[in-house]
């Protein structure tokens, strides 16, 4: 019968007693990274060697040992020794919600496929507006990822900046937007999707210490408009994404409104330090923003892939993908809020709201200040722990919990040590203990380390230094092998 196997892959008891063990299973895991049972944060295999072992346990392995497999076969962010990117250790709670949202799999795209995560979302993102600092104008949507919700936000800009509509005529015109060098890769992809071409991603240098130099600004623009490139957006980096350095979100804002362009706040990592009393001064200007994104599966504790977009004039996040104009638009946007998919690019989307929801409602909005006041406290200990200790050196004062370091040895010139760093920060992928990354910053190969879990301590950080003594010891008196 060909019904026989459908009906026993949905058998509702066969899920509760998976379910049971499975969850049995991830309670250990929990328990042993976030109670650091176990010695390891990644058991590191070559790209060839895993696929080779998922070819063979997909012949020949017990369905039995799947999750166990899977488990054993991936890097583990609630490891107190996982400083690496920028993705948060769930909270065990959302992993709950992202299983109610797996079996009710509602589509999200019009109300009747979501209602109570529609209405879920219409809350979250109202509160988000309010906790930005916007007023009863302003409201937004979650979409998937911080990526897209940046080109949305530029579409938004195009649509809202421009006399003409180049959703409907295509544009002739030659149109830029201006940003940091040092922003997130994926604004000069969003700008290029746009068509603007290299010429109209207008790169403003960092200064010294990373952020964007709004000395330059003006004659940047300048410089752009006697080119011929009308300029449109302008966007701020909270922070960027190699140093964790805030852009000067105020200076900026008075830059854009005094030429009239739309300003973003790509917050995608630090958009919740909103929620931190200590640090939220550093985020000063972002309610002058036309458009903020915040992802939540950074800094705010929920598995990937949920981000806030944020309008300052909510009307703007109706029009990016209307054909009508935007008379006709005014009238149907109340009415209309419920329907989700006309202002995001997903048409099915995951309930994610539920993520927010259910954080906001079980623990509160203190959790968001407790964990981004912690994980920035613990960056600025991690920079005093380097600064004493002559074998190592910060690239910049950190201001949030992304911090860039190097080991460096006086005796060796920057490319013996440039060398080094690199090879030390591939022993320790080897080695598995800590999980950290690296960068490139104006030459310099740095260490960089994105501190995303709240029991993370000094301690910790100061064995990584430690491990990285003994490894460039080892680096170097084998230098073949390392
Ligand atoms: C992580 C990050 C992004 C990309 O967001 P995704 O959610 O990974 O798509 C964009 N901008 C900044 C500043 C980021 O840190």
């Amino acid at each position: 019968m060909k019904k026989d196997l459908l009906r026993k892959a949905y058998d509702p008891e066969e899920f509760r007693s998976m379910a049971h063990q499975l969850v049995d299973q991830l309670a250990d895991h929990l328990g042993n990274t976030i109670h650091e049972k176990s010695e390891k944060t990644i058991s590191w295999n070559t790209p060839k060697d895993e696929h080779e072992f998922w070819s063979d346990y997909l012949k020949n392995g017990d369905s039995k040992d799947l999750f166990p497999e899977v488990l054993n076969h991936t890097i583990h962010i609630h490891q107190p020794k996982y400083m690496g990117h920028q993705v948060a250790p769930p909270l065990p709670i959302t992993s709950l919600s992202a299983m109610v949202a797996s079996v009710l799999n509602n589509g999200m795209a019009v109300y009747e496929m979501g209602m109570a995560p529609t209405a879920m979302e219409r809350i979250i993102t109202d509160f988000i507006c309010k906790k930005i600092g916007y007023d009863f104008n302003s409201n937004g949507f979650l979409t998937s990822g911080g990526t897209l919700a940046n080109l949305t936000a530029l579409l938004s800009a195009r649509k809202a900046k421009l006399s003409h509509n180049v959703w409907n005529e295509g544009h002739s015109e030659r149109l830029g937007i201006m940003v940091s060098e040092e922003a997130h890769y994926c604004v000069d992809r969003a700008a290029r999707i746009m068509g603007l071409g290299e010429d109209g991603i207008i790169k403003i240098p960092a200064n010294k210490d990373f952020a964007l130099d709004t000395k330059l600004l003006e004659t940047y623009y300048q410089k752009a408009q006697n080119a011929g490139i009308k300029i449109f957006a302008i966007v701020g980096s909270a922070p960027s994404t190699s140093t964790g350095i805030f852009d000067d979100l105020e200076a900026i804002a008075h830059f854009s409104k005094k030429n009239d362009l739309w300003f973003h706040v790509d917050g995608a990592h630090g958009g919740a330090t909103i929620f931190s009393k200590t640090y939220s001064y550093m985020v000063k200007g972002i309610e002058m923003a036309d458009s903020v994104v915040i992802d939540g599966h950074k800094m705010m504790m929920m598995p990937a892939l949920t981000t806030a977009l944020l309008f300052k004039d909510g009307t703007n996040s109706h029009t990016t993908f209307s054909q009508k104009a935007d008379y006709l638009l005014e009238q149907s946007v109340e009415e209309d809020w419920y329907n989700l998919a006309k202002r995001t690019f997903e048409c099915t989307k995951t309930m994610m709201s539920l993520h927010w929801f259910t954080l906001l409602k079980t623990y509160g909005e203190a959790i968001f200040d407790d964990n981004v006041t912690t994980l920035y406290n613990l960056g600025h200990q991690f920079a005093e722990i380097i600064k004493k200790d002559k074998s190592f050196e910060i690239a910049v004062e950190p201001m949030s919990n992304i911090v860039c370091f190097r080991y460096i040895d006086k005796s060796l010139d920057d490319q013996s040590l440039n060398r080094i760093n690199e090879k030390v920060r591939h022993a320790l992928l080897q080695e598995g203990e800590f999980y950290i990354v690296q960068t490139k910053l104006r030459g310099i190969h740095y260490l960089r380390t994105t501190l995303m879990n709240p029991f993370t301590t000094p301690i910790h950080l100061k064995e990584l230094l430690d491990k990285i003594r003994t490894l460039v010891d080892s680096v170097i008196s084998h230098p073949k092998d390392a």
